[in-house]
């Protein structure tokens, strides 16, 4: 058996992760490739939550600004996460990875209701678990479920996917100066206001000494090497004393 650094991990990928090239919706090639991405750290015998955002189809607070009762639109925005968990859930198991989806907004038709105990028990079990409908309350991101669930199941750290491989000074695609992070604590990312998870998904992780690690999706054996304990990306967390 392999020493992995983690035993688990919360895997927090954004609704735009999934959509690749197109412009919204879901790409079946990029939603593969991800679950072999996951596939091969689920091989390790690492425990596996992962909670998927819903912004390639729905987005609450952009609607809500061209006039959309802003509840409405974040009820509308959870279940978008729920299509996305459902296709994840189809693209693993398609790969021989074994899975449920809990959401946080009965749906038990389609998915389980999310119950802590059951996910740890699926955990023992060896299944991959996707979180969906986000917190099921308003007002919040996937980024925020994404930290509580992590907070919740015992997590020992959130692994953020995004399309850039850190945190910068700056946008890198706008600025060909800025300087990326190999570390940064809770606070610095929260004073400096980059832009990597809202304030509360932020505070949330260093209430709870939950370290964040932001990376590249589309780096190929990212996820993995990172588990290993490779230095990947930007470690988000507390000031070394
Ligand atoms: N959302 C919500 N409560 C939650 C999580 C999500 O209301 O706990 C809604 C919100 O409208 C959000 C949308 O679902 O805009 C999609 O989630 P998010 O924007 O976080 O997805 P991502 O950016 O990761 O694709």
């Amino acid at each position: 058996m392999v020493d992995t650094k983690y035993k688990r991990i919360l895997l927090k990928l954004s609704g735009e992760a999934l959509m690749g090239k197109q412009q919204f919706g879901i790409d079946g090639e990029t939603v593969k490739y991800i679950a072999e991405e996951i596939k091969k750290v689920h091989e390790l015998g690492v425990n596996i939550g992962v909670v998927v955002g819903g912004g390639n189809i729905f987005r609450g607070v952009s609607e809500s600004a061209k006039g959309m009762d802003r509840v409405s639109a974040d009820y509308m925005g959870m279940l978008a996460t729920v299509i996305n968990s459902l296709a994840l859930q189809n693209a693993l198991e398609n790969i021989g990875v074994p899975t449920r989806v809990q959401t946080a907004i009965e749906m038990r038709e389609i998915a389980e209701p999310f119950i802590r105990r059951r996910a740890m028990r699926h955990f023992e079990k060896n299944r991959v678990v996707i979180f969906g409908a986000g917190t099921g309350n308003p007002y919040f991101t996937t980024d925020t479920a994404a930290t509580l669930r992590a907070s919740e199941i015992n997590a020992e750290v959130v692994l953020k996917a995004t399309k850039v491989d850190g945190i910068y000074d700056a946008d890198p695609v706008k600025d060909k100066d800025a300087k990326k992070f190999d570390e940064i604590t809770y606070l610095d990312v929260l004073n400096k206001g980059l832009k990597v998870m809202d304030s509360t998904a932020i505070s949330m992780c260093m209430d709870n000494k939950i370290p964040i690690i932001v990376f590249d999706l589309y780096g190929k054996d990212n996820i993995l090497n990172i588990v290993l304990g490779k230095q990947i990306g930007t470690l988000v967390e507390e000031e070394h004393a």
